[in-house]
């Protein structure tokens, strides 16, 4: 079980590190730059996300139609990839992004049998965000519209349950994770709503949680003490980005409806933006150190695909 790598005290530095696939067309040179560099610093897991297929639109006939594209490809054979590369000599754990978005629940089944047959134990389940210019999620017709069915799905999958019946069907063997935000989903009324709707994850069946991005250690630990009152009792790790330019600082806002404290916020528009990367990197160390004492489960930090910084923080942890 992917929880069993998690720290067991106080202090412990444990973590992981997300990375995307590199997108139609592209093949992953700079994704290894990435991860050979990070590798040394003994992440327990390298999580791959995934993203709905984006829309497409043209002219015909002087009408605007939306074509989707493909479904972004990367994920599966990434994780493939990575385990061949990584999980033997390191021991990290590879971990998928599993949405609902764009797929019926037959086609998460087989995504997710062919993640088994290569050995992945480990997998994220999301909904996955709306669209673009989509006004809210819109569902597969036959798929899932909450993360908490998929959860289910997979759970079902881990008793030798599958939506098709399979003569002599296996059980996986999947271990859960699922998303939590301490700044609240976008969607929710409040705090408490949302943490309810988290707890139906953990009774279907998730293991632990990672967390949405957070600036201030503050947000994290209220949740996770808010979490537990409500009976959620799987681990929590908390999300983590180092800020690098000013440009983040509306667009991660903007993006994943997140608070940046405004100590953080001033302190990076009173300095030209080459200082940004320093003032974020220095920020970040001190929230990382901060809740390893607090006593974390494991880091999660979300690369974007750039591991530099990110080293130099694991370098100032260690
Ligand atoms: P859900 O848990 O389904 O919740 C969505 C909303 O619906 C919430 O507001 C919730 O309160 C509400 N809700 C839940 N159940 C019910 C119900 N029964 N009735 C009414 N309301 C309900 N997105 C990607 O596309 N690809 C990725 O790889 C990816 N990786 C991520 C990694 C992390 C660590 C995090 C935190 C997020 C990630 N996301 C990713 C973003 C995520 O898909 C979005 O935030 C999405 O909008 C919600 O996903 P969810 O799994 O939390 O949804």
């Amino acid at each position: 079980m992917y929880t069993d790598k998690f720290a067991t005290k106080k202090g412990e530095l444990k973590w992981s590190v997300e990375i995307m696939p590199p997108g139609l067309g592209k093949s992953i040179p700079d994704i290894k730059e990435t991860l050979d560099d990070l590798v040394e610093y003994k992440p327990i897991g390298i999580d791959v996300t995934y993203h709905q297929e984006k829309m497409q639109y043209k002219k015909v006939d002087g009408v605007q139609i939306g074509f989707p594209l493909r479904k972004n490809p990367g994920t599966v054979p990434l994780c493939a990839y990575l385990v061949g590369r990584y999980v033997e000599k390191y021991g990290v754990e590879i971990i998928p992004h599993i949405i609902c978005g764009g797929f019926s629940m037959k086609e998460s089944e087989e995504a997710l049998i062919d993640l088994f047959t290569v050995d992945i134990s480990t997998i994220l389940a999301l909904r996955g965000d709306p669209q673009h210019l989509e006004d809210g999620f819109i569902s597969h017709p036959e798929g899932h519209k909450y993360a908490s069915g998929l959860v289910e799905q997979i759970a079902n999958m881990n008793k030798g349950k599958y939506i098709y019946p399979i003569e002599n069907a296996v059980s996986t063997k999947f271990c859960i994770g699922v998303a939590g935000y301490p700044d609240k989903h976008y969607e929710s009324p409040n705090l408490d709503y949302d943490i309810l709707r988290l707890k139906e994850k953990v009774d279907k069946g998730a293991h632990y949680i990672i967390t949405q991005m957070f600036f201030d250690n503050k947000s994290y630990i209220s949740f996770v003490e808010k979490a537990k009152s409500y009976g959620i009792n799987v681990p929590i790790l908390p999300g983590i980005k180092p800020l690098s330019s000013k440009k983040q600082i509306s667009l991660l806002s903007s993006k994943f409806y997140i608070d940046i404290p405004q100590e953080l916020v001033s302190e990076i528009m009173k300095h030209d933006d080459k200082c940004s990367k320093e003032i974020g990197t220095e920020w970040c160390i001190n929230q990382c150190k901060e809740l390893v004492e607090y006593g974390v489960p494991a880091l999660h930090f979300f690369s974007m695909n750039r591991g530099s910084q990110i080293k130099e923080i694991l370098k100032k942890l260690g």
